[in-house]
């Protein structure tokens, strides 16, 4: 997915950039970037993260980098910031989203004499570079950002850093979040708010969908009003988001907390403990233990000192290995008869499969999967969720497929908690993971767990509902 923060200062404003940009890490593994303005121009350094972490291979540019205004930005996918020295002047750019359009855009910009694209990612152009030459096209920023906002199909929220300040605009859909904060002469704006406490910066407000905004150091102007329609991720809160941040006032920790207690309240299986898979769901399961009196324990660690989050190999063999590496059980606890396991959500349930035979070789009696959100049935359109290229390697379609074969004719009733379908699918997963039972969230109960209406939440991943 990714994450960027910027900030404009009366003073240097790096070190703010630095820890700022750093605690967007859990969002991407591939690029970590910073830019900054200063009196000789724009300085750019970006940084391969896919082996680790981005405050390690920022470290020595730091004392180099000096300026007053800057943005920077963890990237899941192409290399960012870019440097564009456009008609409008110098600039440098970053987005987070996915450009699902990518290829026709590029068509259509290719079909105009001299326009070219130098930028590349592995085989494809580097769609902040598309961003950039969509907003070249019109005769300011704002009206390029807007521009590029109604082109694109995907999502795309914007940062442009100029010699006077940062424009910021969130996705027109509001898919991803974007939120000011104010301290004495500096203003950031960042997509996760737990970037602001540690840095002394008071959240002030967050940006509507598809809200352009102007930011100096000690103004924010506004150019372009928020949307009336909101279709932001409620993946946020599920799995993507940090505890300690806020989208839409509605607070990630609590959102999961939520979540357990939704899925107790519907439970009615008795276990001797409640545990999560660390980390994202550790916190539904303390709302679900909490709810249901069942004692909360840990019978797995993550190891974090070396293995942090953003180590993500491409290959899936590694990949399984070091999931595999990074949790490490304990007999002890693990070996005490039923449990209770709650997960932020099953997206292939590879990883799953390992975890649960593991349970049992520990000598668990019973594992009992609890995810705080529905099967997923539809690959994400909007945010790179998954990397996965076919939607079959998602657990729930791949149970839909191992039912239909491979044109299913409505997804709609798999979809449906109360359906037999839906039930036939859960049982698939339920036989390949190899677990005592599954029971799932209803998507009914995930939306009031979050606190916003469901016409403002993206939740197509689950239901294939996408509101124009
Ligand atoms: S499809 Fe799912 S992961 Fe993608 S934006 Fe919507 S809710 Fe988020």
């Amino acid at each position: 997915m990714g994450g960027m923060f910027g900030v404009v200062s009366n003073q240097d404003c790096v070190d703010d950039l630095f820890y700022g940009t750093d605690y967007h890490s859990h969002l991407g593994t591939q690029r970590g970037g910073l830019a900054v303005s200063n009196d000789q121009g724009f300085k750019r350094h970006i940084h391969d993260i896919t082996n680790s972490q981005f405050r390690s291979k920022f470290e020595d540019v730091l004392p180099r980098l000096h300026g007053n205004i800057g943005i920077g930005v963890i990237s899941d996918y192409e290399d960012q910031p870019l440097l564009i020295n456009s008609r409008h002047g110098a600039y440098a750019i970053v987005t987070v989203g996915k450009v699902d359009n990518l290829d026709e855009l590029v068509q259509a910009a290719l079909a105009k004499n001299g326009v070219h694209f130098s930028e590349m990612t592995g085989s494809e152009v580097n769609p902040t570079q598309l961003v950039a030459h969509l907003i070249d096209q019109r005769e300011t920023f704002e009206e390029g950002i807007a521009h590029a906002q109604r082109k694109i199909y995907g999502s795309c929220s914007i940062m442009l850093l100029t010699d006077r300040g940062i424009y910021a605009a969130r996705d027109r859909m509001g898919r991803t979040p974007l939120s000011i904060g104010r301290k004495n002469g500096s203003l950031a704006i960042t997509l996760e708010t737990c970037a602001f406490p540690t840095l002394g910066y008071e959240p002030e407000r967050e940006l509507g969908p598809g809200e352009i905004v102007f930011a100096t150091h000690n103004e924010i102007e506004q150019l372009k009003p928020p949307g009336d329609k909101m279709q932001i991720c409620s993946f946020m809160w599920v799995y993507y988001g940090y505890p300690a941040s806020s989208y839409e006032g509605e607070n990630v920790e609590a959102v999961r907390y939520r979540c357990g207690e939704k899925l107790a309240e519907r439970d009615d299986v008795e276990v001797d403990m409640v545990a999560g898979i660390p980390d994202s769901g550790t916190a539904h399961a303390i709302g679900y233990s909490n709810y249901a009196h069942a004692p909360y324990r840990r019978p797995f660690v993550k190891y974090t000192p070396t293995w942090p989050r953003s180590f993500m190999p491409q290959d899936q063999n590694v990949r399984n290995l070091v999931a595999n590496m990074k949790l490490i059980p304990i007999n002890e606890i693990m070996d005490s008869g039923r449990v209770l396991f709650c997960e932020d959500s099953i997206v292939r349930g590879t990883q799953l499969q390992d975890i649960v035979k593991r349970v049992f070789d520990h000598g668990a009696a019973e594992v009992h999967m609890r995810p705080a959100c529905p099967p997923l049935i539809h690959g994400c359109k909007f945010l790179n969720f998954s990397r996965s290229r076919s939607e079959l390697d998602l657990a729930g379609r791949r149970a839909v497929h191992d039912i239909e074969g491979d044109n299913p004719e409505n997804l709609d009733k798999y979809a449906d908690p109360d359906s037999d379908e839906h039930a036939a699918m859960v049982e698939k997963i339920r036989d390949r993971l190899g677990l005592t039972s599954l029971r799932y969230q209803r998507l009914d109960d995930l939306v009031d767990a979050i606190g916003l209406p469901k016409e403002k939440l993206c939740t197509f991943c689950w239901d294939g509902c996408e509101p124009g």
